[in-house]
């Protein structure tokens, strides 16, 4: 009866060993190699026992793991450093009972367990699965040695068997512990199964990332070698290198541009694509453009925003005289874009007569905020290929103008400005609206994709400002994107300042000249503004300044250092004669011709109205090129007309023997709109009383056939136009009252704006005599006012029509 068998320990670190396994161990800690000492002197048997936590020098029985296995020690070599290797085969199981800690080596008492070696058909099974598992196992890890497979499955002892397959697999110390400790071989069996399972789980994973690593890899390599044999194959075809060079240059460049993914996936294609074509394919040209226009676009050149208000307002206010409220605005749109950078805030659109200087203020918005500056102009678009860009398949194809304008920019966040956004047109070729809408649109415009480059591009960076004379034309949704300012035009004031402050300086500077060279008088400026030019802008005051600054410099030249001085006097040396008449439309008071305002693209204008009146049998001829609706306004202010005939002094059946012509000159413009009909009926209350109309009186208002007048539109840019002309008279409706707020004071101090209600205030105050029945009845009156008069009531020494 052993009783107690004692034996010396060998606590393991990280590493524990198996009945029926042989092992080298290295050991070094003076108590280890002692027990080893006293083992070879007992049978060479010794306890192996892992220890819980490797770091433990000198372990007490709670440091190592109850289960331990008996070993036999088969040889002994002393390595240099002291060290002992040692050759060890398990050989069954023990419990650790007691630890024997007071000697200079471990000692234990330990106790067998007992045997159970019946093979159950359920243990059978296990073994069957787990010899599969094990199979596929091997076939994963590479790690265990395939003869292994061989070895294990010839084991017919179920518990060896589970110790055996436990050795091969590369586990974590507590997991082979528990297979030590699973003293059944049933249970040994079933722990290790599931053991395997999970391990087969995670080689399986870990094959698949190594699969799919390792074919990139040799993606990438195959590439490089293949590339490297045509190369090859070509020098020595004599195919040399040109194409190769040629390719190989595209492909550094690619690399420089930094170009996004997807974009330099495409190019790299396209490279592969040039690089396989013969030399003489014309598609090669083709190619080569495409690479050209990729490579040249801003896929990743930012430019840094000066986001400074005051800065922004200095420089504003040094480039533009006046435009207070426009500058307001852009300042707060600048200041809420960089508030909510993310939250993109609309369109900016500028909307007003030409020459106010919308695209100067977009300049300066780009000047202020450091961000580069393109310009396009959408006047005359009417194919969405031209915003889009054309497919490569077409010849000469090239992408669109919002493409080329980023190419231009040199930077993805460039101001972009669009003018005349008003003048695009829609045709059977598609709507170049809708595609605007895309790029416009916030939300769609990071990958703007244009026919031509096929590779989105991201417009979100960019600041787009429009521009526009009206908002008459743009398409709705569009509108609906943009944030409108309103540029109405300028008074002469602001015109003198702008010339004095701005043009002349500019100009001077353009032409080469100093101060000293050319002086130009405040009332010549005044004058160039007056009759040499009639506009709400300043384009024709800056064409007209430059144009003498063109003549000085031919003078100073001719004498060095002379110094022109130019006045109201000596003006028409260097313009020619005047080309308007300031002061009032007409020379003389007239019968039958009354001047209207009309509101029109370029600000607004005075419109003459000239009626005739002719022996016939009460027809109606209206020419000048009138729209429906100002067809429609003479109808009734003829019908007006009638209606009053009795106080009006006329006959009742006037109208049944004569012909009505009227005209607005110019004839070739086409006009539109109600506003002139108040002018109408005054025109043709004139010439059917042959009472003149006052000459320094201008009008607008719709008419209605009781005579009412009814507000109209454009008051500020009607007014401005009267002022310009030097009218001093404006009869207004009384509903437009509330407009006149906007109209600067200088401007209200020279004009006076009469509110009028009805007809009858507007003949009262626009003809130059009393009207009405005479002495003699009313019927005779008109029907021989038309026989004893010159039928054509127009006066010859008219002033020219209105130009634009
Ligand atoms: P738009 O784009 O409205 O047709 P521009 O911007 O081309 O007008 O302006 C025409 C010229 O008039 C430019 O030289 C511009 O600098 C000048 N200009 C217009 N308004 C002003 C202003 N308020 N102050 C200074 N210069 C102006």
């Amino acid at each position: 009866m052993p009783g107690k068998t004692k034996l010396p320990v060998l606590p393991l670190r990280g590493v524990l060993v198996f009945p029926n396994m042989v092992l080298h161990l290295d050991v070094g800690r003076q108590r280890s190699i002692v027990a080893l000492e006293k083992a070879m002197m007992k049978e060479n048997l010794i306890l192996l026992v892992a220890q819980k936590d490797a770091k433990t020098d000198e372990p007490a029985i709670e440091d190592l793991y109850p289960v331990g296995t008996e070993a036999k020690i088969k040889q002994m070599i002393k390595l240099p450093g002291g060290t002992i290797r040692v050759l060890v085969e398990g050989l069954k199981r023990l419990k650790l009972t007691k630890l024997l800690t007071d000697q200079d080596y471990l000692e234990a008492e330990v106790k067998p367990f007992k045997s159970r070696k019946k093979k159950t058909p359920e243990i059978e099974a296990r073994i069957r699965s787990i010899l599969y598992q094990f199979e596929q196992y091997t076939k994963l890890s590479r790690k265990v040695p395939p003869e292994a497979l061989v070895t294990v499955s010839d084991i017919d002892d179920p518990g060896r068997f589970a110790d055996m397959v436990a050795s091969h697999l590369s586990m974590k110390l507590e997991q082979k512990q528990e297979i030590l400790e699973a003293v059944d071989p049933g249970e040994r069996l079933e722990k290790l199964s599931i053991i395997l399972s999970h391990e087969i789980e995670v080689l399986e994973i870990e094959r698949k990332i190594n699969l799919r690593v390792r074919k990139q890899m040799e993606k990438t390599q195959k590439e490089y070698y293949l590339r490297e044999q045509m190369k090859a194959i070509q020098k020595e075809l004599g195919e040399t290198d040109e194409r190769m060079a040629e390719a190989d240059e595209y492909r550094d460049k690619i690399a420089e541009a930094k170009l996004p993914e997807e974009v330099e996936e495409k190019a790299l294609k396209e490279v592969e694509r040039l690089e396989k074509m013969p030399p003489a394919a014309a598609e090669g040209t083709v190619i080569r453009t495409y690479l050209d226009w990729l490579l040249e676009l801003p896929w990743s050149v930012e430019t840094k925003d000066r986001l400074d208000l005051d800065m922004a307002e200095k420089i504003l206010e040094e480039d533009h005289y006046g435009l207070q409220k426009v500058k307001e605005r852009i300042i707060e749109y600048l200041a809420v874009r960089q508030l909510a950078e993310k939250l993109k805030g609309p369109i900016l659109c500028l909307i007003g007569p030409p020459g106010v200087g919308k695209t100067s203020l977009a300049r300066s918005v780009a000047r202020a905020l450091e961000r580069n500056f393109v310009r396009i102009s959408l006047g005359g678009v009417r194919d969405e290929a031209e915003i889009r860009g054309h497919r490569r398949t077409y010849i000469g194809a090239l992408p669109g103008r919002i493409i080329q304008g980023m190419r231009q920019a040199k930077s993805k966040n460039p101001v972009f400005l669009m003018d005349e956004i008003d003048k695009m047109s829609t045709d059977f070729r598609g709507d170049p609206s809708s595609a605007l809408l895309e790029v416009l649109d916030p939300e769609q415009n990071n990958s703007f994709s244009d026919h031509y480059i096929e590779v989105p591009f991201d417009l979100s960076q960019v600041m787009f400002i429009t521009t526009g004379n009206t908002t008459y034309n743009i398409p709705r949704p569009l509108l609906d994107r943009m944030e409108l300012i309103h540029i109405p035009g300028y008074t002469e004031e602001d015109k003198v300042e702008i010339a004095r402050q701005y043009l002349i300086p500019k100009q001077l500077k353009e032409n080469g000249l100093s101060e000293g060279n050319l002086e130009l008088s405040e009332n010549a400026v005044r004058r160039i503004i007056r009759e040499y030019t009639r506009e709400a802008g300043v384009r024709n005051l800056e064409r007209n300044i430059s144009a003498i600054c063109r003549k000085v410099a031919r003078e100073v030249v001719r004498e060095r250092g002379k110094h022109v001085k130019i006045t109201r006097q000596n003006l028409h040396k260097y313009l020619g004669i005047p080309r308007y008449r300031y002061g009032a439309a007409e020379k003389e008071d007239e019968i039958g011709v009354a001047t209207g305002l009309a509101w029109t693209e370029t600000g607004g204008d005075l419109l003459s109205i000239e009626i005739t009146l002719m022996k016939g049998k009460g027809k109606m001829t209206l020419t000048g090129q009138l729209g429906d609706v100002m067809q429609e306004s003479a109808k009734a202010a003829m019908s007006y007309i009638r209606s009053r005939a009795d106080s009006l002094g006329l006959a009742k059946d006037f109208y049944e023997n004569i012909d009505i012509h009227i005209h607005v000159p110019e004839g070739a413009i086409p006009k539109d709109g109600p506003s002139a009909g108040i002018a109408m009926a005054t025109a043709l209350a004139s010439a059917l009383t042959r009472t003149p109309i006052r000459r320094d009186v201008t009008m607008t208002g719709e008419i209605t056939l009781r005579g009412r007048v009814l507000p109209i539109g454009g008051v500020k840019e009607k007014i401005l136009a009267a002022h310009r002309a030097g009218i001093k008279y404006i009869l207004m409706p009384a509903e437009n009252r509330r407009d006149l707020s906007d109209i600067p004071p200088q401007v209200r101090r020279k004009v006076e704006v009469k509110m009028v209600e009805h007809m009858d205030e507007v003949l009262e105050l626009a003809l130059a005599g009393p009207i009405g029945p005479g002495e003699d009845d009313g019927e005779k009156k008109g029907e021989t006012k038309i026989k004893r008069d010159d039928l054509d009531v127009r006066n010859e020494n008219r002033d020219p029509a209105v130009p634009h």
